[in-house]
């Protein structure tokens, strides 16, 4: 039988400018701005709820800054 694909994400927050992007394109929806400010002063993007993630890499593609890896449980 097979098991969903799970994933996990990980934020390099710094790196994060808070343009949404990939809250946009996360199938599952996610990923949200956090209400923590880094060095720049934005909000970085995280995700709420890890184990709806299917590892699709959606957001991690489309993310301008390399913020995210995403991995394959
Ligand atoms: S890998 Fe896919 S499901 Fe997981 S957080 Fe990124 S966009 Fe959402
Ligand atoms: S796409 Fe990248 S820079 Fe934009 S909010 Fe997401 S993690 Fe931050």
């Amino acid at each position: 039988m097979a098991t969903a694909v799970k994933g996990k994400v990980v934020f390099i927050d710094e790196r994060c400018k808070a343009c949404g992007l990939c809250i946009e394109v996360c199938p599952t929806h996610i990923l949200a701005l956090s209400d923590n400010i880094n060095q720049n002063g934005y909000h970085p993007a995280y995700c709420v709820n890890m184990d709806q993630c299917i590892a699709c890499k959606s957001c991690a593609t489309i993310c301008p800054d390399n913020v995210i890896t995403v991995y394959r449980l």
